[in-house]
């Protein structure tokens, strides 16, 4: 039995505090979806309280002045710290979101990585200086904006919440995070890092609580003029919405329905692997999952016999279990919602693999590896995100009909293209939708470039320098080093005009 506590409050000011109001929220495992603790609720007045504690530490406290060595030093000590604990953050991790303890660990040590890389970053940062011979010398002095605004979903919560926190504390800003509702639980943990790793108090700040409630209130805080958003398209669209009388800066990480494209010269062992992890891995609540398979005709029958007896020895289990493959899925809401998907796929597609719980899993939110096959491009399972272990495969004959299958979504986050012909892949690629493509591989990041999606997939880009820009404002300052040029009005009668 895991240690764990049962009851989560709010991290404002570097105190541990219950609402204002005394309101909680109850948190489910998702193996018995019973609840297993209270959360704090946060409402407008804790995010009031919130953002009061990150602004002053903002304006009085050392934070954005420290030098960014000095500051990069107390990130390193946070990675180290959360290196040293992946095992616990893990377990709580997987407890909390039902996925499998293999993957979970991943996302510790990637959220490690996070913190590393943006400690780095901020100190090779250089910034740009424009000389005018002669004239001028202009620089870009690069400054912090203030109270970053950090509301992140509940698939790898951690990991995502690092993903924010790494380079909004890295360039000096101080915080206020609004996790998930469903997964409160690894969150907790960031406080006692932080203050361990010598954070000044007031620069972090955690309120948890409901979407509608304390992420709207944060949204909406005339102080906080940076938001970092990461969940689904509609609510970034309400977001969009409610920042804009303030026009808060925003980056916007929202949903996908990614396209995994097979061609028939593909090495087709690795290209089943890699979508079969694609999709199937963290339960395929991933917002990269390549959930859309498009397959070349004359490799299509085989690919899906192929597919379906792998996707069949997926290991289901309890999350817990190191031998799990798909553990359970986050929330009795989520799962009644990828459930009905797979109903309305029976209906839509022919179904080889799945279809339902699985066997010997009679209660939580176990899902099957789910796999239809011959899906139109029409059909609800081709076009909307369901964000469970549920694939669409679909046959296409031409490289045109390939793409205009996989730009055929409202989403463009990512894609993954199979062939062994080079000039295909690259242009093929490039003429892709999608914030990502990756050739012949599964999802593998490169911290240093961009991340993000186009169309209802995101606006902006973070990665490397990209979330180094979202996070500060890059002030332009211009210096005259000869005479001053400048149109004199207003001069004396009887003296000369002098150009505009
Ligand atoms: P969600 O949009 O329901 O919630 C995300 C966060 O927003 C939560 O903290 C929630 O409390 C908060 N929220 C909800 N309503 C709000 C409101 N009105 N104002 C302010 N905050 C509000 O998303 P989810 O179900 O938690 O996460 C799954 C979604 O996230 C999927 O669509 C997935 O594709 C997406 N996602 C995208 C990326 C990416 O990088 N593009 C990464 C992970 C997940």
């Amino acid at each position: 039995m895991i240690d764990l506590p049962d009851r989560i409050q709010h991290y404002i000011g570097g105190q541990s505090v219950d609402s204002i109001d005394g309101s909680t929220f109850d948190v489910l495992d998702p193996v018995t979806n019973q609840t297993y603790l209270t959360a704090a609720a946060g409402k407008q007045a804790d995010i009031d309280a919130a953002v009061s504690a990150a602004q002053k530490a903002f304006t009085e406290g050392p934070w954005p002045r420290m030098l960014p060595r000095e500051r990069s030093r107390i990130l390193h000590r946070i990675a180290d710290l959360v290196e040293s604990r992946d095992q616990r953050l893990a377990e709580l991790e997987s407890y909390d979101s039902g996925l499998p303890i293999t993957q979970a660990l991943g996302q510790a040590r990637r959220a490690a990585e996070n913190f590393r890389f943006f400690a780095d970053l901020v100190v090779a940062q250089r910034d740009d200086t424009y000389k005018v011979p002669g004239r001028q010398i202009n620089y870009v002095n690069r400054k912090p904006i203030g109270v970053a605004g950090l509301i992140t979903p509940w698939n790898t919560p951690f990991m995502l919440e690092s993903w924010k926190l790494g380079p909004a504390l890295a360039t000096g800003n101080t915080v206020v995070l609004k996790p998930a509702e469903f997964t409160p639980l690894s969150a907790s943990l960031w406080s006692g890092i932080f203050a361990e790793a010598g954070l000044p108090e007031g620069v972090f700040n955690l309120v948890n609580g409901l979407g509608e409630q304390a992420g709207d209130a944060l949204v909406k805080h005339a102080d906080v003029p940076l938001i970092s958003f990461t969940g689904e398209s509609s609510t970034g669209q309400l977001i969009f919405a409610n920042a804009a009388p303030h026009l808060k800066g925003l980056s916007m990480e929202l949903g996908g329905k990614s396209p995994a494209i097979v061609f028939a010269d593909a090495d087709l062992e690795a290209a089943i692997n890699a979508t079969i992890f694609g999709v199937f891995s963290l339960n395929g609540e991933r917002c990269t999952a390549g959930s859309r398979i498009l397959v070349e005709r004359p490799i299509y029958d085989e690919f899906v016999e192929r597919y379906a007896a792998q996707a069949k020895r997926v290991i289901v289990g309890h999350p817990n279990d190191p031998k799990t493959e798909v553990g359970a899925l986050v929330h009795p809401e989520h799962f009644d919602k990828v459930m009905s998907y797979i109903e309305i796929g029976k209906s839509e597609g022919r179904l080889v693999a799945g279809g339902g719980r699985p066997d010997g899993f009679e209660t939580g939110n176990f899902v099957a590896p789910t796999v239809f096959a011959d899906v139109p491009s029409d059909a609800r399972i081709f076009q909307e995100e369901i964000f469970g272990p549920v694939v669409a495969i679909t046959p296409f004959d031409t490289e045109a009909e390939a793409l205009e299958l996989a730009n055929g979504v409202k989403y463009g986050l990512a894609a993954y293209v199979w062939t062994n012909d080079l000039k295909r892949s690259h242009n093929f690629a490039q003429a892709i939708e999608a914030g990502m493509v990756w050739l012949n591989s599964n999802n593998v990041r490169d911290l240093r470039t961009p991340f993000g999606g186009v169309k209802a997939s995101g606006l902006g880009h973070e990665g490397g320098y990209r979330s180094i820009d979202f996070y500060t404002d890059q002030q332009a300052v211009h210096i005259n080093l000869g005479e001053v040029h400048n149109p004199v009005f207003g001069k004396p009668a009887g003296t000369d005009q002098q150009g505009s």
